[in-house]
Formats: structure tokens, C-alpha cells, sequence
């Protein structure tokens, strides 16, 4: 089961969310069914944002990361409810490339050069957005670079996805560890330490670490405190239900002139890629609510 540790360390100087993201991400690859390089891509930008997620204050809030690149992935779209629920999609899911020099996936060949914009609705007027050049395209230093220079909170991202032979998702999780305001040089220092004794967020996985061993070996001599443990997962809120609405919403005008036009039509959920048929019957019928 997919699970978020929440915790603070060293009298809270310190807030660390740790992840394990398999099943999300292994649903995600076969929603879309993507290549291994972009479920490694979608997977590591679907576990930070569930735990950036899960930062979120209220309820209804809702957070999306856009890599938007130059890359053959076509860019990526995640979206997080303040539960840590996600769900996201690549713009092509097919991308093939060769292993990058230290023999993992390439993530960054596919990603390319560009910008990640984080949106947070808060249900204000307007929402929240930062927009900041993508490092190197890996995703954990991007969000380390937006964290730092978007929203002033030095960070560390780890996000890792390992992919078993037959392309299905063995591991996945990560960590954003953030140093809160009037943090002492000495906690700074043990905090560089024992990030040193990580070498990556998979080969953690692998031996069989999960979300609280990591929080330990980041913590290690800082007293970590865990606040809760929270159930997260993949997520579409569409329906044929929802989609109606949107069709109705449309207005009396275009909607009439559809079902003049069409037998039928489909209407497409990227996040999910799931399709909502309509014939003309359903289409003739939703048009008695349109205004
Ligand atoms: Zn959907």
C-alpha cells in the first residue's frame, strides 16, 4: 500500500515527507501504458507531488506540476488533492532511449530543456503559480531549485522509480526534507551528513527500506517525530456524470449544434485515459438542461 510519512525533527527545525509510491505509479503505467523512461518521468513527478500534496492546508486545495519541455516526452501533468491522491499523464508515453551514462533511465533525455510550473488553488480568486527553468531535468533537483528559489525553503528532494524486466514499476518513493526558519548551523550540518549516506531513493527501496527507515537515516541523530501516516494512491475524479456536466455546460447553442452534427461523440480524460461515449439519444437529452 501506498503510504506518506509525515514528521518533523530536531525540535522542529526540520520537516520530512517520506514516500512509497509503487502501487500509484505501477497504476499509472498502465492507465497509459508508458515506456519505462517515461513511467521512471511520470512516476517521480507523481511522488513529489503527493507529498507536496498532502502540504496543502485545506480540503478542497489542489496542486498541479507542469514539466513543460522541449524533450520527445511532450511534457508532464500532475495533479494532487491535499490528501496526497494523484493522478497525471505524459504528452507521449512512448519515448525510447538508450541508458544515460550511469546506466539508468534516462529521464532527463526525455524531459529535455524547459520550465516546471507549480499551481496551487487554494480557492482564491487567482490561483497560486511559481514558474522556475528546469535544472536538469531529473525532477528531484528541479523541485530542489523551485522549493529554494520559489517559495525561499531550502529543501532536499530524493524521488526514485525501479522498473522490473517485464517494464511493470518494482519501486517507487522519495523524500522532501525542508529546513524551517531559525534552523542552528549544527542541525544544517548532521542534515548534509546523513543526506551523504544516501546514495538513491531506489537502491533504498530495493533493500527493502521503506518510508520510516528512510525517515530515520535522514533524521539519524535528530530526533525525528512522526505526525502520521497517511494512505495515498492514484486518483481520477471523472465520471460520465461529471463529463455530462461539462457537455451541458457548454451552452444551448454548441451543444445543439453537436447533436446536429454527430452521431455520437467521445470525450477523453487525459489524466485517467478513459473515454465517455455519448450517443445522440444521451446528447439529445442533456440538451434539455443546457441554457
Ligand atoms: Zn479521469
Amino acid at each position: 500500500m501506498d503510504i506518506i510519512v509525515r514528521a518533523t525533527a530536531a525540535d522542529a527545525q526540520i520537516r520530512v515527507f517520506t514516500a512509497y509510491t509503487k502501487d500509484m505509479v505501477e497504476e499509472a503505467r498502465k492507465r497509459h501504458n508508458t515506456s519505462p523512461v517515461c513511467t521512471a518521468a511520470l512516476g517521480r513527478l507523481m511522488t513529489a507531488a503527493s507529498m507536496m500534496g498532502s502540504m496543502l492546508k485545506s480540503d478542497k486545495d489542489i496542486l498541479t506540476l507542469k514539466i513543460e519541455s522541449d524533450g520527445p516526452i511532450e511534457g508532464i501533468t500532475v495533479t494532487a488533492d491535499s490528501k496526497g491522491f494523484v493522478k497525471g499523464y505524459v504528452g507521449n508515453p512512448n519515448v525510447i532511449l538508450p541508458a544515460n551514462k550511469v546506466g539508468k533511465l534516462d529521464v532527463a533525455g526525455a524531459v529535455g530543456v524547459g520550465f516546471l510550473d507549480v499551481i496551487k488553488d487554494l480557492g482564491l480568486k487567482e490561483p497560486y503559480a511559481g514558474q522556475t527553468e528546469l535544472q536538469t531535468g531529473e525532477i528531484a533537483e528541479d523541485l530542489t531549485f523551485y522549493f529554494a528559489s520559489s517559495e525561499q525553503i531550502p529543501s532536499s528532494v530524493g524521488l526514485g522509480v525501479l522498473m522490473n524486466r517485464d517494464n511493470t514499476v518494482k519501486q517507487a518513493g522519495g523524500f522532501i526534507l525542508q529546513l524551517m526558519p531559525g534552523v542552528s548551523e549544527e542541525t544544517i550540518e548532521k542534515v548534509e551528513k546523513n543526506l551523504s549516506n544516501i546514495s538513491s531513493v531506489t537502491t533504498l527501496l530495493d533493500e527493502g527500506k521503506g518510508p520510516k527507515e528512510i525517515l530515520e537515516i535522514l533524521c539519524e541523530g535528530l530526533e525525528p517525530k512522526i505526525i502520521d501516516i497517511i494512505p495515498v494512491g492514484f486518483k481520477c475524479n471523472c465520471s460520465k456524470d461529471r463529463v455530462s456536466k461539462a457537455l451541458i455546460s457548454v451552452g444551448k447553442e454548441e451543444l445543439s449544434k453537436i447533436v446536429e452534427e454527430e452521431d455520437s461523440i467521445n470525450l477523453h480524460c487525459d489524466f485517467c485515459n478513459t473515454d465517455y461515449k455519448f450517443t445522440k439519444d444521451e446528447l439529445v437529452e442533456l440538451l434539455k438542461y443546457a441554457k
